[in-house]
Formats: C-alpha cells, structure tokens, sequence
C-alpha cells in the first residue's frame, strides 16, 4: 500500500511551520493516544466522547497545550477498523492532533460511519469530507505566533456550511481584535448561524480563581462591544483545563 507523505501544507499560516514526518494513507493512521473524555470545548461541551488523537502538526503554537502530539514520533500506527473497534459504541467521537488534516481522514470516517464525527483542525489545511458532521476549526493569531488562512476557510465555509463551528483561542486584547477583524474580512462568505467560540487560553491565562478573572474580563469586553450581537458567539472556557488542568489523556 503506498504511503502518502504528508508535509507542511500549513505553509502560509505565517509563523515557524514544521515538516511533518507523518507518513500515512487511507489504511494506516499514525496515532498519538486514544481516551474517553468530556469534550472540553466549544458547542458540545461537557459531552462523553471518545477521542482520536493523531500524531503530527506542521505549526509550532506558542501555547500549544500538546506539544507530545506534534513530532509525529509517538510511533503507533493503526487501521481505520482497529480504530473503530476501540469507540465501539461510543456515540461521539472527536478526532483531534496535532493537525489531523495533515493525514488521509478518509478510510478513517468511512470506518466510523453512523458516529457523531467532529473533526478538530486549525484551519490551515483544507479537506472535503462529508462524512464528518462538524469540522470545530480554530484559526490561529496573534498570541500563538501564527496567523490565519482566509483561503482555506472559504474553503470549509463553502462546503461544510451548517457543520462548522469557529473556536478561537484568547490570550490577550490584541487576540480579540485580530479575530474581530478576521469574521469582518470573512462576513459574507460566514455560513449564517455559524458558532463562533472565544475561550481564554489556559496556560497563559493562568488557572484556577485566575483563570476565571480572565474569562469574566473577555466576556464584560464581548458583552459590552455592539460588533458581537450580531454573530452566534459565545465566550466558554475549557472545561477540561477546570477539571484536570490539562493533563494528557483527558
Ligand atoms: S495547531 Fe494545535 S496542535 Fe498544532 S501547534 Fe497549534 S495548538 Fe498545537
């Protein structure tokens, strides 16, 4: 079965971008970990999922919260079926990275058919499944030494409208402008009703009672700016960072 070589196809997403050595197909999927959680973020908060972490990210955020994923070393390598069998009758599942679109999703979506698939993805690189029922991507600015890819979200925008949700990551003022003016730059081509999720970033935000400050400060900030009634935004934290403060596995 030939392998497809996967490489930095995150190229203009500004900031330091990796070669991937991620090598995979639609047979054989490079795999980072395998848990049962809650989803920690976004519009299914607080659901039991099973979650598929894939190995490898061509982008080097500056608060990634799993830099064990990005290498694409973790060594194990899976079938689509052996993936399968492991969610077994789990309803929800989330297949999350590092940037799993830098795999072949497809063998992988059509093994889990009749699940609740969310894809997890920054955005950077563009995939047409319709199989996958919502692609939660999160674009990458400031903070994170990246910025984002208009392109390639008009991309999703034009064929996943009605499965996408917008997750940002908030870990300062400068933030929240750039993704102000990034849904300006992208308002006509925004799927209607599409969720736009701004949630502070856990580590820089600190955790605990400080955590909390920050998320009560970016939510007076959203509540009090007229920009935002007019979009399905909503400011959440990370569920999974208040619960175990973002341990692997979790
Ligand atoms: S895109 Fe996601 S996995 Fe990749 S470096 Fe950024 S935060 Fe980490």
């Amino acid at each position: 079965m030939p392998l497809v070589a996967l490489s930095a196809a995150a190229g203009a997403a500004g900031g330091n971008v990796k070669k991937s050595i991620v090598m995979s197909s639609p047979h054989s999927l490079a795999v980072n970990e395998l848990f049962i959680s809650i989803q920690g973020e976004g519009g299914l908060i607080g659901m039991p999922s099973a979650f598929i972490r894939l190995d490898g990210c061509p982008l080097r955020c500056t608060w990634c919260d799993t830099p064990y994923a990005l290498e694409g070393t973790a060594g194990h390598t899976m079938s689509p079926a052996e993936i399968a069998a492991w969610v077994g009758s789990c309803r929800h599942v989330v297949i999350t990275g590092g940037e799993p679109l830098i795999q072949d999703l497809t063998g992988l979506v059509a093994a889990l058919e009749g699940k609740h698939i969310t894809v997890e993805t920054s955005g950077t690189i563009f995939a047409d499944l319709p199989e996958v029922s919502l692609f939660s991507i999160s674009p990458k600015v400031g903070s994170s030494g990246y910025t984002p890819k208009p392109a390639v979200l008009r991309k999703f925008f034009a064929t996943a409208a009605g499965r996408l949700q917008l997750k940002f990551i908030i870990a300062d003022d400068r933030d929240l402008d750039e993704v102000r003016a990034l849904v300006t730059t992208l308002d006509r081509s925004l799927p209607p009703r599409t969720p736009i999720i701004l949630q502070p970033e856990s580590g820089r935000a600190g955790r605990g009672l400080e955590y909390l400050r920050y998320l009560t400060g970016l939510t007076e900030r959203v509540v009090g700016d007229g920009f935002w009634k007019a979009y399905d935004v909503r400011i959440l934290p990370q569920l999974h960072y208040l619960l175990w403060n973002g341990v692997p596995g979790r």
